[in-house]
Formats: C-alpha cells, structure tokens, sequence
C-alpha cells in the first residue's frame, strides 16, 4: 500500500479504477470524482474505514455521511423504499440526488456512517469513473467532499490536493466535476411529508412538482454542519450580492458585472455553479484579504449557489 502521507494522483483508466477498488477493498481511503464535486470515499460496511474519512477530513462525527450506490436495487438493501423514494430514484439516479430514508435493520453499514441516526442518505452518482469504482469493488462507498471540514469543496484535482495531500493514498483524476456543487437532499418522512435538506442541481420547484409542497422545512432540519450557517469557508472576510469589488477585494463576478474572476460572462447559472467552487479557490488563493461577490439571482440552480455563498460568508464566531 502506499505510504500514509503520499498522495498519488492517477488517471481515470482501467489501472487506475483498478488501483482505487484494491485500496477501497483494504480498508483504505480514496479521492473519487463524482459530478457534483470530489467525494472522500471509504467502504460504508467498515467502521475502521469510515473513521478514517472523518479523522481525514476533521469531520465531527454528528454529521453524518452520504452513502454512494450502484443501483436503486443496491439502495434497497440499505433503506426502506416507499413509492415516493422509489420514483424519485427511477426518475433521477443516476444524478445529483440524495435521498434520506429509513435505515433498514439488517443494512451492512457501520453506525458512525449514519452517525448513529435511523435514517440514512442514499445516492447513486452519474460520473462514469465513480460508477466504475462502485461496480469494480461491488461495495457500497461512504464519500462525503473531498475537503478538510468546513473548507471550500474541490472540483479537480488540485483541490483535493491542496486540501487533503498527505491524508489519503490515491485521488483519481476525472476531470472537472460537471455540477460543481454538492447534491440535492430530500428527506422523506413517514406520514408523506418531505424536507429540502440542502438545495442542489435538482431544484424544490421540480420537487414541488412530483411530491406537492415542501412540509415543515425548517423544524425538521437535521442539525449538521453542511446544515449550519458556516460552511464551504474561503478563510477570509467575504461579502455577498456586491455590485461591485473594493480595492482589498478579490471580486467575483457574474453577468456583465466584471471581477478578478467571473462565474459566467453569459449570465448562466449552470455554469456559475460548475464554476463557483474554483472561483472560491481563486479568492481564497488570492493576495487580497478579502472576498466579494456580485449579486446571483435565485432561480433554478441559483438557489444552491446562494445557499453555498451565504455560509461561505459567515464569519467564524
Ligand atoms: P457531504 O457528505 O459533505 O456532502 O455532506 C453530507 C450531508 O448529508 C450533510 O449535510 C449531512 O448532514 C447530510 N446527511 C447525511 N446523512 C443524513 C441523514 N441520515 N439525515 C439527514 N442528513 C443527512
Ligand atoms: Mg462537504
């Protein structure tokens, strides 16, 4: 096995997803590409393996991890499927969807996982070198992002690098991640409520849609970091909805309104959320003390991309 504080970046290919499913076989950690951004993973049904994830990453263990699967029919092992979970599953997965649904009794997962609550977060991821990994190793693969808690996500390589070189052997190359941020999560409850538990690729107004309106959004939130106010954090001072940079700023801009970098010149926000982690990493990079961004409105994909900006903003207490 490799040594604990080298990290080897590979390509993508048959020796590569090779390499990966021996490591993740073992025990081991590994940085996969997925297309929301670079999950950490780890065999689900190892709580030696998972430990690693959370010591890696500096993640408290009350926040609990998604768990990656091949199939819907893999899912069902692991929670129960009502048909709400069930049709949400046929009609996005393999997608940038996680579902929360009621841990089975008999499901091979380690208790740290779940962080020891009843339900659990099931997706299965549409990136082609994750599904390869999942098919190759036949496991069920814990991957939270592949960041120190609390620091902005990675969306290649150089991220995972920057952020968790030395915490894990092998991070396979993918490219950039297509998304760009992390997945929607649903809660289902029984009763036939739901819970938008993180706003994602797949929007609340497409949710509204298929499930009727969002129930009780607040109160059942789950208190969890990627829930808290402070998250994706750039480790400096940052306003949000700026109409424009001061002379300190590291200005990110959108639209016709120009920055130091621009998440979309076009205006699209698809390509603003693809764009936003690397522009984060940008600013964080940067000489300039600190961080503004231009105003993103709210529609569609935007919702996900102000819910990250907002925590990214918070201040440390
Ligand atoms: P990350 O793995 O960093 O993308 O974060 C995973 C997110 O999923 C966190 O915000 C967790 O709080 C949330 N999560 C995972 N499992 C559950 C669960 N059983 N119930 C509620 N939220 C969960
Ligand atoms: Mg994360």
């Amino acid at each position: 096995m490799s040594g604990k504080n080298v990290t080897e970046v590979v390509q993508a290919d048959a020796e590569g997803i090779a390499r990966a499913a021996r490591i993740l076989k073992e025990g081991g950690l590994v940085a996969v590409p997925t297309e929301t951004v670079y999950g950490l993973a780890a065999r689900a049904d190892s709580a030696e393996a998972v430990a690693k994830i959370y010591a890696a990453k500096g993640r408290p263990d009350f926040n609990p991890l998604i768990v990656h699967v091949r199939d819907l029919k893999h899912a069902q092992k692991l929670a129960q499927f009502d048909d709400r979970a069930r049709d949400l599953a046929e009609r996005f997965w393999p997608g940038p969807l996680t579902l929360v649904l009621p841990l089975r009794e008999d499901a091979d997962v380690a208790g740290a996982v779940t962080a020891g609550l009843p339900t659990i977060a099931l997706r299965q991821p549409a990136h082609k070198v994750m599904r390869a990994v999942l098919e190759t190793t036949g496991l069920a693969l814990a991957a939270p992002s592949a960041n120190r808690s609390e620091e902005i996500s990675p969306t290649c390589t150089d991220h995972v690098m920057a952020s968790l070189g030395g915490a894990c052997p092998l991070v396979v190359d993918g490219g950039p991640s297509e998304e760009g941020v992390e997945s929607t999560i649903v809660a289902l409850r029984a009763g036939g409520g739901w819970s938008l538990l993180r706003p994602g690729p797949i929007t609340i107004e497409t949710l509204d849609r298929i499930l009727g309106s969002e129930s009780a959004p607040e109160s059942l939130r789950v208190e969890a970091p990627g829930q808290l106010a402070r998250h994706y954090s750039p480790g400096k001072p940052m306003r949000i909805s700026a109409p424009a940079g001061e002379a300190d700023e590291f200005f990110i801009g959108f639209g016709v309104i120009e920055g130091d970098c621009n998440l979309s010149a076009d205006g699209d926000l698809i390509e603003a959320a693809a764009r936003l982690y690397d522009c984060l990493h940008q600013a964080a990079a940067s000489e300039k003390p600190r961080i503004a961004v231009a105003p993103i409105p709210y529609g569609e994909v935007g919702r996900a991309i102000n819910d990250r900006l907002r925590r990214a903003a918070t201040p440390t207490d």
